[in-house]
């Protein structure tokens, strides 16, 4: 490759970075010394305030204070406390969101609790390529509630949504689809839902910190969406998930734990659900954990989700742009148009796991998805241009010096 097209590239990396409103929140990360981290979408980096956060919600709040906090430290009001700074970052007006298990038990409470608003209607609409465990608890939430799961791709849902009309009860998308990056049309495909009389369920995993998603806006009736990701929360931390105010009082989960009772503290023997977006809460939370996220959410303080979706398009057109200009040649399943693409570029190769392993040895850490998908996330926060250019030109040389091939990177671990 010639020296002045890496130099051209580096050059308006460099220039680009210096411009941008968000130079300085990479400040707020800690990340190591040598690597390009290209797996926020995975697992976000650590924000550099939250072990001094943590640490003083270990020592002080549980150590000192105790079962004392629940009321002192508001605790129990944390998990709708963080689902509101949430709230902000996908378009949901306060009162609507509120941090609780899993994205997969999310996404069951949320399909079973709008098609419970649907009653007589036989279909729940989802993407066939979904990650697998969107189509799996489709699936259960289908099964207990007698109704069927049919698999249509999001670019046909309009269609599908008015042929199906009043058999369709939710529609279950994702807004971004996890392999390929493509960005879907959240109004459009909930508007189609309402015309026909149904409701709109939205996966906000690849989206909820990247993309400026606009949940009151589009008219999206229920969501759930990850807070490890694009949020940062740190391995495991919990969900979120977000009911349409104008629902919430007839909104019937499936699963009713004592967090989700009007009146916890009476120890009454019948569940009675909690006003307002509560009663979406089960039992205790990971408080931990909760915590955690909180702390983590103030990387995006003082930021606007346009600034931070301008950020990752600008991240992401400037690695496409690397590639073309230094021929990479590994065809991009990631749509060029901005306006459908999320906040990663997922390139195709059928060695794609070894070429992923070859660039993680170089430091630039990817992942692989089945089938053959290199998949590089550019969370906004913390990557910069002159990351975009150097893990293209990284790429160009794993592939013009074949380092996929060597043996060493075949052998697949448990997670991949
Ligand atoms: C990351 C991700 C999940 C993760 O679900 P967990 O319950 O946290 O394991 C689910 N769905 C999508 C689309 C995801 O990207």
């Amino acid at each position: 490759m010639s020296d002045d097209v890496i130099d051209d590239l580096l050059a308006r990396a460099s220039d680009l970075d210096a411009r941008s409103p968000l130079s300085a929140t990479r400040e707020r990360f800690t990340l190591p010394d040598g690597v390009i981290y290209l797996d926020g979408n995975s697992l976000g980096a650590l924000p550099r305030n939250v072990g001094p956060a943590l640490a003083r919600v270990v020592e002080h709040e549980w150590g000192e204070r105790l079962i004392r906090s629940w009321n002192e430290a508001d605790w129990w009001g944390a998990q709708t406390r963080v689902g509101d700074r949430i709230g902000r970052l996908v378009g949901a007006a306060p009162g609507q969101v509120v941090v609780t298990d899993s994205t997969s038990v999310n996404l069951f409470k949320a399909i079973v609790g709008a098609a419970r608003l649907r009653p007589g209607r036989r279909v729940v609409l989802t993407d066939p390529a979904s990650f697998p465990t969107d189509l799996y608890l489709a699936e259960a939430a289908a099964r207990v509630e007698g109704r069927e799961v049919r698999r249509v791709s999001p670019a046909d849902a309009p269609r599908a949504i008015a042929e199906l009309g009043a058999d369709l009860a939710v529609a279950a998308y994702s807004s971004v689809d996890y392999a390929t990056g493509e960005l879907w049309d959240l109004e459009a495909i909930t508007s189609a839902a309402h015309d026909v009389g149904a409701l709109a369920c939205w996966d906000l995993c690849h989206s909820a910190g990247a993309v400026d998603v606009r949940l009151d806006e589009g008219g999206a009736d229920v969501a759930v969406g990850c807070g490890y990701k694009y949020l940062n929360g740190g391995p495991g931390a919990p969900s979120f998930i977000y009911v349409a105010a104008r629902h919430q009082d007839v909104f019937d989960q499936p699963l009713t734990g004592w967090f989700g009772h009007a009146r916890p503290f009476e120890m009454a023997r019948d569940f009675i659900p909690a006003p307002g977006i509560d009663r979406v809460r089960v039992g205790t939370p990971p408080m931990l954990s909760v915590l955690a996220l909180e702390a983590a959410l103030e990387a995006f303080d003082g930021l606007s989700m346009s600034e931070v979706r301008t950020q990752s398009l600008s991240l992401t057109s400037t690695f496409l742009d690397a590639l073309g200009a230094l021929d990479v040649g590994l065809p991009v399943a990631t749509p060029a148009e901005d306006a459908r693409r999320g906040s990663q570029v997922s390139l195709r190769h059928p060695d794609a796991f070894a070429v992923v392993q070859a660039l993680i040895a170089r430091g630039v850490i990817g992942d692989y998805r089945e089938p053959d998908i290199v998949r590089l996330g550019f969370a906004p926060l913390y990557v910069s241009h002159l990351d975009a250019v150097a893990a293209a030109q990284h790429l160009k040389e794993v592939m013009d010096g074949r380092e996929h091939e060597r043996p060493e990177f075949a052998t697949r671990r448990a997670v991949t």
